[in-house]
């Protein structure tokens, strides 16, 4: 190749010489793919299939070398560069267009310590991965609700699953992280080591470096538990959402249930008179002892006519999968999502509206419960903040054709501006579409968002991080 056409962080182009791409690419452990080469246009497909970025070069890493390879290439040159890890954000922000993409997703090693109570996985892993390792010792991060989300993405924007009520968000509960900087440096951050960084990468996103390993701390969880998921009705959505609201009053922290309102999907479980009809569902995860769980969760099984139960004795890695068939790569997806402080019935009547009124068989609305040991630290503890929260609303539009992008975009716009009135005015940084910057980039820090302007100063003056949800030094 004599010239390879790029693209500099602002968009400008910028010319690799053939000779130079050549020599650095005989250095990769990994694979390095441009637009020629067979497999790229499958390097760059990212879950939600409304992102299609042209990047000049992927490099499917190995090893921490080949990050550092990657980003001093990158600075060499002039080149942009995104990072991906398990690909699933819903910006597609690990894609960039004409840069180089720093593709961790071969990087799926996790080593667990159980003596220690912690794991350490590269952060190529999907959530599935770690749940795999950890579970064989009885152990378990507290990781989020579909198995295939890269533990990246979602670890430095905060992170929140079944077991989040009991443990914090994921970032809580994370010793250590290895980081390539800006500088191409190699170091570790932790509540003892660059503490700075430790707290700034705890919800501050691909900002300050490139995270190539995460030690978690575990806790001891099933392997079996009561958990599963129960339907009603859409006619009932009201009557089960108060029923929700209650349940989750004086929940214990063991105890999570996601409340879910969405055209049934022809699930085996279900009744198939409800396929294509609106049901409301309750996703439920108990990870206290059986019988306590069992006794706990008898109420909502005799409660109404349920068209599908298996809320049920399982697996917990089993749980942690169960959504993944809703949620396939390769759909279109736009969603709008905010932080609640209270779960007022007129708010919960605004969501029951807008679950009825979905334009798609595959979108819904969807409630978790974030309360529990995320509310009980400080808001500093770390820059993901948001510890008044105790609901996320998110209205996940999700459908096939470009033809139908307005209908289900804004149906899923109408639904977040009916409910915003009750808003904490925060929102999750991981759950932005690729329109939303600025104010909603403030909105998800709120008072850390001073603060980590000051780490990124440190870090990354010159701001090369910045294919992300960017915060600018100021
Ligand atoms: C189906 C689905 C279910 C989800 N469920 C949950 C949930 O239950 N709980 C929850 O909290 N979130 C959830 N999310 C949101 C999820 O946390 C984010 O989408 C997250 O960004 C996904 O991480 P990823 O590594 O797959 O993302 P990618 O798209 O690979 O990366 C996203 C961004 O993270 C940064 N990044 C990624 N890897 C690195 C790295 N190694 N170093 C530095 N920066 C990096 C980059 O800026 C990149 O643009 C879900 C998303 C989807 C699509």
């Amino acid at each position: 190749m004599e010239i390879l056409s790029a693209a500099s962080p602002d968009g400008a182009p910028v010319s690799i010489p053939g000779r130079a791409f050549d020599t650095w690419k005989a250095t990769i452990r990994g694979d390095v793919l441009t637009a020629t080469d067979p497999g790229y246009d499958a390097a760059r497909a990212v879950w939600n299939a409304m992102i299609d970025r042209r990047p000049a070069i992927i490099v499917r890493c190995l090893g921490v070398a080949d990050v550092v390879a990657s980003l001093a290439f990158a600075r060499e040159h002039g080149v942009a560069l995104s990072v991906r890890g398990g690909g699933h954000n819903i910006s597609g922000l690990s894609m960039c267009a004409g840069g180089i993409v720093c593709d961790l997703s071969r990087m799926r090693g996790v080593r667990v310590e159980p003596s220690r109570k912690v794991a350490y996985a590269q952060t190529g892993c999907l959530l599935g991965d770690v749940d795999r390792e950890t579970q064989l010792h009885g152990l378990a991060a507290c990781l989020g609700f579909v198995s295939k989300t890269g533990i990246a993405g979602l670890t430095l924007g905060g992170g929140f699953g079944y077991l989040s009520r009991r443990f914090g968000w994921t970032s809580d509960t994370v010793r250590s992280m290895d980081v390539v900087t800006a500088e191409g440096k190699l170091v570790t951050a932790s509540e003892k080591k660059n503490a700075d960084l430790f707290w700034a990468l705890r919800g501050g996103g691909g900002n300050f470096g490139i995270v190539t390993g995460i030690e978690y701390g575990l806790h001891k969880v099933g392997p079996d538990i009561i958990a599963g998921g129960i339907a009603w009705r859409g006619e009932e959505a009201p009557r089960v959402l108060a029923l929700w609201r209650e349940l989750m009053a004086d929940a214990p922290p063991e105890l999570t249930i996601a409340a879910v309102l969405r055209p049934a999907p022809p699930a085996p479980w279900l009744d198939p008179s409800v396929h294509g009809k609106p049901i409301v569902a309750l996703f439920i995860c108990h990870t206290g002892p059986l019988a306590r769980a069992k006794k706990s969760l008898a109420a909502i099984k005799k409660w109404g006519k349920p068209v599908g139960d298996i809320v049920q004795r399982r697996p917990y890695a089993s749980q942690q999968s169960l959504l993944d068939a809703t949620q396939p790569s390769g759909r279109r997806y736009y969603w709008k999502s905010e932080y609640f402080a209270g779960n007022e019935s007129a708010m919960l009547d605004r969501v029951a509206d807008h679950g009825a009124r979905i334009r798609s068989p595959h979108s819904a609305m969807v409630l978790f419960p974030i309360d529990g040991a995320i509310n009980r630290l400080p808001n500093d503890h770390s820059a993901v903040g948001n510890r008044d929260a105790k609901t996320v609303v998110n209205a996940t539009a999700s459908w096939e054709s470009p033809a139908d992008d307005a209908e289900n975009i804004a149906w899923a716009r109408e639904a977040w501006n009916d409910v915003r009135p009750f808003s904490t005015g925060g929102t999750y940084i991981n759950f932005l579409t690729e329109e939303e910057g600025g104010d909603r980039i403030r909105a998800a820090y709120g008072e850390n968002y001073a603060r980590l302007q000051t780490v990124k100063r440190t870090w990354d003056p010159q701001n090369f991080f910045r294919a992300n949800k960017n915060i600018a030094a100021g």
